[in-house]
């Protein structure tokens, strides 16, 4: 079953569950124990939360020939248990993206008939795992479903997916939805610190990390791993820095050009993810400044004098869940300013105003660069530098469009 295992990804790397996953661990154990297990599992949750490493240990555990009755990993010992982390197991098939595509095609799907409806050749089981699932195009999904209606008792399939809604609804309405909360932030700084390929890293990189991964501890060590944190930070700078006029790379549309190029030997939709990320963040520093003007009032949030640490402030006040991010801040900031001599003093309509129009006009720039990663995810391949640099121009154009009102 090679030629559909492609990315059978250092299974044997993680067999046990993560530590924040126990509580799912011992609902799966308890239902398995009681022959109630579902066929098909959809494990659902946040991107960088450890989903995969758990349908790994998982079907470790499924496969494990010791058949534990308790809440045990897969023994780790017995033959299944010794393929399984070598990562040819018989029993056992990954199903993902092939190399250079977005997509898992239905000969990948097709392929597994021959694997769902035959016996286990060494364990009592057999386990499909598909991630991410959401990329399973409609021909795949579709090819899918026979195999989901038709349970062979001793076939169990993983399915992994941090985009439920890019899922079939036929697909989804076929498995048992597990849901993967996101750990808190202690029980991800303490493993993040444990992890033996990031002691190099400071404990303010550790944190830093965390933060730009929204959380998700997984997200956060493989930025640091692939030395990617520092890239992360210059380019959202970058795109931060645009709203203020204020990039080292030169102005408008030079300074454009030169940014889609420096990102344009990245892969595109990481790129395209991270600017969904950064407009998302625009809009809730807007939309939390609403807020904190609305129960704080305009002198808790700005003041003539004040820097914008006093909206920072008034931020976290609110209940914004995470540290403002300087260069937003500084552009609310800078912006209530000028609205303010305009107007010759602080006037709040106007502010709220000019906080609704940005979130808006940000919020569709957002949606755009979603409906292109859906488009990419459904096979279009566009040109890098040239989308790029059409949405950095969409972004300057945005805020100097309004600057000019
Ligand atoms: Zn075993």
């Amino acid at each position: 079953m090679n030629s559909i295992t492609e990315q059978h990804s250092a299974a044997a790397a993680s067999v046990a569950p993560l530590p924040w996953q126990g509580a799912v661990w011992q609902q799966l154990c308890a239902s398995l124990q009681h022959n109630r297990l579902h066929h098909a599992l959809l494990f659902v949750g946040e991107e960088g939360i450890g989903k995969t490493a758990f349908a790994d240990a998982w079907a470790q555990r499924l496969l494990c020939q010791e058949t534990p009755t308790s809440v045990a990993n897969g023994c780790g010992h017995c033959k299944s248990c010794q393929l399984f982390e070598a990562g040819n197991h018989v029993d056992f098939v990954t199903i993902a993206p092939q190399a250079g595509s977005a997509q898992i095609k239905i000969d990948q799907v097709r392929a597994l008939s021959g694997f769902v409806y035959a016996k286990p050749q060494i364990a009592s089981r057999r386990v499909v795992m598909i991630t991410p699932a959401d990329m399973l195009n409609m021909a795949a999904s579709n090819a899918l479903l026979k195999c989901l209606e038709e349970p062979v008792t001793s076939t169990f399939f993983l399915l992994v997916t941090a985009q439920l809604n890019s899922l079939l609804p036929t697909v989804r309405s076929r498995c048992y939805r597990q849901i993967f909360q996101m750990p808190d932030w202690t029980e991800s700084t303490g493993w993040l610190r444990e992890q033996a390929a990031l002691t190099r890293f400071t404990q303010d990189e550790l944190t830093e990390a965390l933060q730009v991964a929204r959380g998700a501890p997984l997200k956060a060590a493989q930025l640091l791993e692939r030395d990617q944190l520092s890239h992360y930070l210059t380019a959202r700078h970058s795109f931060y820095s645009l709203l203020l006029g204020t990039s080292q790379l030169g102005t408008s549309q030079d300074g454009v050009v030169s940014l889609a190029e420096a990102w344009s030997s990245d892969d595109l939709t990481q790129s395209l993810r991270w600017l969904a990320t950064w407009s998302h963040e625009a809009v809730s520093h807007l939309m939390a400044t609403t807020v904190a003007l609305q129960t704080r009032g305009l002198s808790h949030c700005f003041s003539p004098s004040g820097e914008h640490t006093l909206l920072a402030t008034a931020l976290l006040e609110v209940g914004f869940n995470h540290a403002p991010h300087q260069l937003l801040l500084q552009w609310i900031d800078r912006e209530m300013r000028r609205l303010s001599r305009v107007s010759e003093e602080y006037d709040v309509r106007m502010i709220l105003d000019w906080c609704r129009v940005h979130a808006e006009a940000i919020f569709y720039f957002y949606q755009h660069v979603i409906e292109l990663l859906a488009q990419i995810r459904t096979g279009a391949n566009p040109n890098k530098q040239v989308t790029l640099e059409a949405l950095l121009l969409r972004w300057q154009a945005l805020v100097d469009a309004r600057q000019e009102e």
